[in-house]
């Protein structure tokens, strides 16, 4: 059973890659990002203590997106594609547990390498049609601020594990698609 993480900066394309490679490999999609923006679009209560956070384009707290990720791994019986989990290393080290826990581990860590130029060029094209808060210029800037201080270290400790593998994402949809392919059918 495969279980891989999608990593990559806000903007990567970790979204779009998400999506060919759960169907390629019949995967279960988990984003936080979409989790917690359903919350937030349900009107629960936890959506209404997070809107804030990530409109200002913090992370949300550890606790929340491990009880997401928990029952996620728990319903699940297909293999897991994660993607915007973990964001920082405590996260990872969450995730570790819980794989474990569920009697599971880790295939890889396959990361989106882009240009800084390139993800800030790509969200603000994407602000004009996503519709999503947290599409404007201060917000974006400080989503990479997040990433950049908090995120980058976990591509470090599955690097440490051996589990790390960066694919050049910059490119064509089809392109980066294939190398990503090609990587994880060396080690399947
Ligand atoms: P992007 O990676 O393009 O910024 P996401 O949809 O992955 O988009 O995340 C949007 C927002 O959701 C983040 O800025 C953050 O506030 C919140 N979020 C998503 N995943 C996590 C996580 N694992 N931990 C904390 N916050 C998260």
């Amino acid at each position: 059973m495969l279980n891989i993480v999608i990593f990559g900066a806000p903007g990567a394309g970790k979204g779009t890659q998400s999506e060919r490679l759960v169907e390629k490999y019949h995967l279960t999609h988990i984003s936080t990002g979409d989790l917690l923006r359903k919350e937030i679009a349900d009107g629960t209560e936890l959506g209404k203590r997070i809107k804030g956070i990530m409109d200002a384009g913090n992370l949300v707290g550890d606790d929340i997106v491990t009880e997401m990720i928990d029952n996620a791994i728990a319903k699940d019986d297909k293999g897991i594609l994660f993607d915007g989990f973990p964001r920082n290393v405590a996260q990872a080290e969450t995730l570790d547990k819980l794989l474990e826990k569920h009697g599971r581990k880790l295939t890889c860590m396959v990361s989106l390498d882009v240009p800084r130029e390139e993800l800030v060029r790509r969200m603000l094209e994407r602000a004009k049609i996503s519709g999503r808060s947290d599409d404007n210029e201060t917000t974006i800037m400080n989503r990479l601020k997040e990433y950049e201080a908090k995120t980058l270290p976990v591509a470090a400790y599955y690097e440490k594990k051996g589990l790390h593998i960066k694919v050049n994402g910059y490119g064509t949809i089809d392109d980066i698609f294939s190398s990503i392919v090609n990587e994880i059918e060396k080690i399947k």
